[in-house]
């Protein structure tokens, strides 16, 4: 099969690499239809992230199940699946709770590669949720962005209890923000601001239900969040960045006794002890259990009452691997769809 490597920062190859096979009694393998780059495949690509090369790249994937272990009960051959990026059993007393994300036998889909024609999926009657039959082409790209983009902005928005009543900012315009700004829609937020300084993004966040849109950012960012807000600050407020200073402003925007759902994957953001303590909010946050919502989710792109998979704005040949990863870096593209 042909997969996506990262020899080094900056390196990706697509080159044939060995067709997957069942390892575990409880694996599927499917036949990938679709993928896509994620903005945290752009840490590893930066190097910011160690990367120890040739290592497989991506962590999104939706496609028709070719074969399954002698374990797997529910999912069949021939279905046309949606995963998470975190394999879980589903089964577990943290995948219970809703936490599939932090499953106690949980595999991260990274560490196999979706970029690729074949994937590997552990785990796969707790990992795979069937769709109701084929998707139509069109919705395709949305149940991909359920794979990993709108399932973590819908897991901020419900870590910010985004909801009627409420004020809602979101710090990043990135895929999983503008997601983010379609969830805190779909769970009745009165208000949604979207802090985005790039037109194309401004239009889409509008487009998924931003009822305003913010251009500055840091402590100008913050005092614009208040000046709306009567002085107060935002009740939720969705961090979808993961610096330093997209947590300050995430949470310095936040009113007393509000909720931030942080779910940007941090990279060395250390919180003062006395602006927490004096901030008075709730923080929830990490990786999405996108897991707990892909039935839902599901649901809302089979009926089109949703249409997250316009956050996709270059699809290319899965061997363009390494032109969709420059035009993300260069954020000429808000998310790169590969086709396999
Ligand atoms: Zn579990």
């Amino acid at each position: 099969m042909r997969g996506a490597v990262l020899y080094a920062p900056g390196d990706v190859r697509v080159e044939d690499r060995p067709d997957p096979v069942i390892v575990e009694p409880t694996d599927a393998i499917i036949r990938l239809t679709a993928t896509c780059i994620c903005g945290s495949d752009l840490w590893p690509y930066r190097g910011v992230d160690a990367a120890e090369g040739p290592a497989p790249l991506g962590h999104e994937y939706v496609g028709v199940v070719e074969e399954v272990g002698g374990e797997v009960t529910t999912i069949r051959p021939g279905q046309f699946v949606v995963g998470s990026f975190w394999a879980s059993d589903n089964t577990c007393e943290i995948c219970r709770s809703g936490y599939q994300c932090a499953c106690v036998r949980r595999v991260l889909m990274g560490t196999i590669g979706t970029q690729a024609q074949l994937a590997r999926v552990p785990l796969a009657d707790g990992t795979l949720v069937a769709t109701p039959g084929m998707p139509e082409a069109d919705l395709v790209p949305s149940l991909l962005a359920a794979s990993d983009v709108l399932g973590t902005g819908w897991f901020a928005a419900a870590a910010a209890q985004a909801g009627p009543g409420r004020t809602v900012a979101v710090v990043g315009d990135g895929a999983v923000g503008l997601c983010g700004v379609l969830a805190a829609r779909q769970l009745g937020a009165e208000r949604i601001i979207a802090m985005s300084r790039h037109a194309p993004r401004q239009e889409l966040a509008r487009r998924f239900g931003a009822t305003d849109i913010v251009t500055e950012r840091g402590d100008d960012g913050v005092a614009v969040i208040r000046e709306m807000t009567g002085g107060l600050g935002a009740h939720s407020v969705l961090e979808a960045v993961g610096t330093q200073e997209s947590m300050l402003q995430a949470i310095r925007a936040t009113r007393p006794g509000g909720h931030v759902g942080f779910v940007g994957v941090a990279h060395d953001v250390a919180l003062p002890g006395d602006l927490l303590f004096d901030s008075v909010v709730h923080l929830h946050g990490g990786p999405a259990p996108v897991r707990q919502y892909l039935p839902e989710l599901i649901d809302l792109i089979w009926s089109r009452t949703i249409d997250p998979g316009k956050v996709f704005d270059l699809a290319l040949p899965l061997d363009e691997a390494a032109e969709g990863y420059r035009a993300m870096d260069e954020r000429r593209a808000i998310k790169v769809l590969l086709q396999p």
